[in-house]
């Protein structure tokens, strides 16, 4: 039987609790343990698809095709294996299908109520998980803060978890430990305010990850044991470091498994983080720097600049760099900036590599589209993800055969050259505004060409990569673009759609339709990303 571990959050929100949850999960691995991961968003939506990557972050996407949230992405780089639907749960979820089977007489004609009906549901997906996934213990991570009203029903599926079975179930808190510049010392009230909060709820947690700019000292611990009502063991340092990669090494050095393994009674085994610490290691030892630009749109809000939108591309980045012995220095570029001074675009030429990230809608994307100009003409490395790799077909089409009005009917419906064009599938479900969960989603197929650059990058021919989008290139525009030179590397056998595209004699220039950033792991970095990255290597040593 699995166990489960709730992982909460406290004080606020922002301050790594799905990266924490992702650690204690590659601890229990670590241990010889099999897991499973949860992230629970109390959204009404149904899935993460809907939401604007500047207000909720990445929208991550599964191989089963799920739009989800950008802690999935964390959960898979941290325990190297992959999520699926099961994986991830949202309020609109929990409801539709409550409603749902009470439109079928499920219930049997009883009054169906928040508790237990809605909480039932929820404990039965958590439940599922654990038999899908077969694994020893269960992480199940609630999005939010606690005192939320809308996380409210997740905490009391906790609950009766517990109730059901204690020493199945234990509750962790991540909480947040300020220190204020005018007193100059670490303040534990908030997380004592957190923890009454929880109690309330009818929940103790077990441990605090005491997450704060510092490590936590002793006399803070002792605090937080006495009013928080828990061993001063079970308050583990949490502070700002390096790489995020090094959180579980550091939980260790507060014993962090060996304080769960015993509160469930589990002692007998020891730990095996050897690769673990290595990439950590390597990490810390990494001294040459290497410069990427990611042109995009999804950054600012208010006077705050935030790179959660982008976040598996910038740790794919990471990922390749710091294998070739980089740390990547990465910028990022607005480019709707381009549009308005377009003088501007030669600080491009200042980077090693290039990377048009995946996008929607207009704005920007004619600076996009002169960033990709740019590093075709100038032989800057680029590497462009999903929108970036159909802009680069649009640059190509319009500079180079000469179809200057060339665009994608995402943007211009009436254009007399669709380059870029919609399927007809697609074309239903926008009709009938049917735009949840309904664009070409998850893993494909796709059949590399022999002698390109991707094929020697991946060093097989057939691969699968997740997608998400509802353009293509137009198979009607594929002659004249290879007869002008572009190189179509790879196409999805099923359908033949385009997936990937290069140039040659450049010394790296690869969009893919399909996002890689999705599978890249810090133990096993994405090798388009590498490829990309050993171009960029190579023009810095130039310099
Ligand atoms: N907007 C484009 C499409 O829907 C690209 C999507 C993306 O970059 N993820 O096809």
């Amino acid at each position: 039987m699995a166990r489960y571990i709730f992982v909460i959050g406290g004080v606020m929100s922002g301050i790594g609790k799905g990266v924490s949850t992702a650690s204690i999960g590659n601890i229990l691995q670590s241990y010889g343990f099999s897991v499973t991961a949860i992230k629970i968003d109390p959204y009404l939506n149904v899935d993460a698809g809907t939401m604007n990557p500047i207000e909720h972050g990445e929208v991550f996407v599964t191989e089963d095709g799920l739009e989800c949230d950008q802690d999935i992405g964390n959960y898979e780089r941290f325990l190297g294996q992959a999520m699926f639907r099961h994986n991830y749960m949202t309020t609109g979820q929990v409801y539709q299908s409550v409603i749902a089977k009470e439109r079928a007489m499920y219930y049997g004609g009883k009054c169906v109520e928040v508790v237990p009906h809605i909480t039932g549901e929820i404990i039965d997906r958590i439940e599922l998980a654990a038999r899908k996934t077969k694994s020893d213990f269960v992480l199940i991570e609630i999005g939010g803060t606690v005192g939320e009203y809308q996380n409210n029903i997740f905490l009391e599926a906790g609950r009766m978890m517990k109730l059901r079975a204690p020493e199945k179930v234990m509750f962790v808190m991540v909480s947040y430990l300020p220190v204020p510049k005018m007193i100059g010392e670490m303040k534990t009230k908030p997380t004592q305010h957190a923890v009454r909060i929880l109690n309330s709820a009818g929940i103790q947690p077990d441990i605090i990850l005491a997450r704060s700019d510092y490590p936590i000292d002793a006399p803070r611990k002792q605090k937080i044991a006495i009013f928080c009502n828990i061993g001063e063991d079970d308050v583990i340092s949490a502070p700002d470091i390096h790489s995020i990669y090094e959180i579980p090494v550091n939980f260790e050095k507060d014993n962090l498994g060996k304080q769960i393994l015993s509160k469930f009674g589990l002692t007998r085994r020891r730990s095996n983080m050897r690769d673990w610490r290595t990439l950590v290691r390597r990490i810390k030892n990494v001294k040459k720097t290497v410069r990427i630009a990611i042109a995009g749109k999804y950054f600012t809000t208010g006077k705050f600049m935030l790179s959660d939108s982008y976040i598996s591309v910038i740790e794919s980045v990471k990922h390749a760099a710091w294998r070739l012995g980089y740390n990547p220095d990465i910028h990022w570029i607005d480019a709707e900036e381009y549009e308005k001074k377009p003088a501007k675009i030669r600080e491009l030429k200042k980077f090693d590599g290039i990377i048009v990230p995946g996008g929607f809608g207009s704005r920007g994307v004619e600076g996009k589209i002169k960033a990709i100009k740019l590093a075709r003409t100038k032989h800057i490395p680029y590497l462009g993800l999903c929108y970036g790799m159909q802009l680069a077909v649009l640059e190509f089409a319009r500079n180079v055969v000469g179809l200057k009005k060339a665009h994608t009917t995402e943007i211009d419906p009436k254009t007399p050259h669709p380059v870029i064009a919609t399927m007809p599938e697609q074309e239903t479900h926008m009709k009938q505004k049917e735009y949840g969960g309904s664009m070409r989603l998850g893993m494909y197929p796709c059949a590399l060409k022999k002698e390109t650059v991707s094929f020697r990058a991946y060093g097989e021919k057939n691969i699968f990569e997740r997608h998400r989008h509802r353009y293509e290139v137009n198979n009607e525009y594929r002659e004249k673009l290879e007869q002008a030179g572009l190189v179509i590397a790879g196409v999805n056998p099923q359908r033949n759609l385009v997936e990937v595209i290069e140039l040659p004699k450049h010394p790296f220039f690869v969009g893919t339709q399909f996002h890689p950033e999705f599978k890249s792991m810090p133990l096993c970095p994405h090798p388009l990303f590498r490829g990309f990255l050993k171009a960029a290597i190579k023009r810095n040593k130039k310099r």
